[in-house]
């Protein structure tokens, strides 16, 4: 039997997700393959931050609030939980406060709504932070967490009930010549294919892969037994160690300064990519991360000097009723040495759009309608 559709996207990770919801709410009949049985790439293995406050003032910025406001209005439409508490950056150094401060100062004029919070202004603003040694914090509003095992794996069906999607799992896309797909036992027509694959490089367009300047980022990652009780962290937390991470900081004078007392004083910081992130998920648990490796072989095994480095820093800023860890794993993102994502015509009719490397899902929405309105559809 031959299926027919508007749209066929390869990859039910956020973006293949975003991309059926952008195009399924301007009326085109869309249908995704996903190769597992759930979505198992990096869109369930992270932390489930929304963060616009970590991307660089100008269109990056721009795109990532769009792509809330969509986020907002798909969460709220489906019911799915999230949690709309923004974020703090806690500082416990003076050369971190300097930056801190510089960017509540610099950035409001940028368009982030953010500000710097003296210590008791952030115990009155989280209770998850340790008070020793605490000097303030950076706190910005527009930061939501969701929680990405839940929202990957509930989307398929909010989209196939509202929109009529069609979500195929175990689904391998094997060969793409449109309108002809193969796709798991099934041939599908559709006039325009999206292929959201993630970091495989290796099994549709490996030319057009290999010709990209693709890498890969593998991430430890440790995750909290449930809090007890109704306990609840508020805003996502982040610290020192971040502020040299995200590119929106910087603008900042001071960080030069901050890199290289971190690169003297904890090289090993360094070595792994390590900073300290905090998101709670709707069970209660605390998803803590996360390290980078970059290169385009993933070392399969986790190193324990790595989680151990998380833990220790994270246990520095974070006070948590349990800090008992439950779960351990790794995710993998692809990321384009300077792109902030890649959105390729692969061949006519077909767009590759990969490798928002560590905001994919802060992008998803917004890199999704620009595709959309680029594509005509
Ligand atoms: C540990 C970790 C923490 C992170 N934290 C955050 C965060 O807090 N905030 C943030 O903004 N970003 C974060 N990121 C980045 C974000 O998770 C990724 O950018 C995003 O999930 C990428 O989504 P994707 O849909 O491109 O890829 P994926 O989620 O990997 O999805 C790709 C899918 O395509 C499927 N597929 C591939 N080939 C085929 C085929 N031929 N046929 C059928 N299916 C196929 C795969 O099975 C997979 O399910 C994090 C990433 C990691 C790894």
């Amino acid at each position: 039997m031959e299926h027919r559709a508007d749209l066929a996207i390869v990859g039910a990770g956020i973006l293949g997700l975003a991309h059926a919801y952008e195009a399924a709410r301007k009326g085109l009949h869309v249908v995704v393959f996903e190769r597992s049985l759930h979505a198992s790439g990096a869109s369930v293995r992270n932390l489930g931050m929304i963060w616009p406050v970590g991307q660089p003032h100008g269109s990056l910025h721009e795109l990532a609030l769009r792509s809330r406001a969509r986020w907002l209005e798909v969460l709220r439409d489906s019911h799915l939980p999230y949690w709309p508490e923004g974020s703090l950056h806690v500082v416990y150094r003076e050369d971190e406060a300097e930056v801190a401060r510089e960017f509540a100062e610099i950035a409001p004029g940028l368009g982030y709504p953010c500000a710097w919070l003296n210590a008791d202004q952030v115990r009155a603003r989280s209770n998850a932070v340790q008070s020793q040694g605490l000097i303030g914090g950076l706190w910005s509003e527009t930061e939501l967490t969701v929680d990405p095992r839940v929202t990957l794996a509930r989307l398929p069906g909010y989209l196939a009930e509202k929109f009529g999607v069609e979500v195929r799992f175990a689904s391998n896309v094997r060969r793409v010549e449109p309108p002809l797909i193969e796709a798991g036992s099934e041939c599908w027509k559709a006039d325009h294919v999206i292929v959201c694959s993630g970091e495989d490089f290796e099994s549709l367009y490996p030319g057009a892969y290999a010709q990209s300047g693709l890498t890969r980022v593998k991430l430890q990652m440790l995750r909290t037994e449930p809090q007890p009780g109704s306990w609840r962290l508020g805003p996502a937390l982040a610290a020192g160690l971040t502020l040299r991470f995200y590119p929106a900081f910087n603008v900042c004078t001071r960080l030069p300064a901050l890199k290289r007392r971190i690169r003297e004083e904890t090289p090993e910081y360094d070595r792994w990519g390590i900073h300290g992130l905090v998101s709670q998920t709707e069970a209660g648990e605390l998803t803590l991360g996360d390290s980078h490796e970059y290169g385009l072989w993933v070392d399969i095994f986790n190193k324990e000097e790595v989680d151990d480095l998380i833990l220790r820093y994270v246990s520095g800023f974070l006070r948590a009723p349990s800090m008992k860890i439950a779960q351990r794993w790794y995710g993998v993102y692809a990321k384009h040495p300077e792109q902030p994502y890649l959105s390729l015509d692969a061949a006519p009719g077909v767009k590759i759009v990969t490798s928002p490397g560590g905001s994919g899902m802060t992008l998803s929405f917004g890199v999704a309608a620009r595709t959309i309105e680029e594509m005509g559809l």
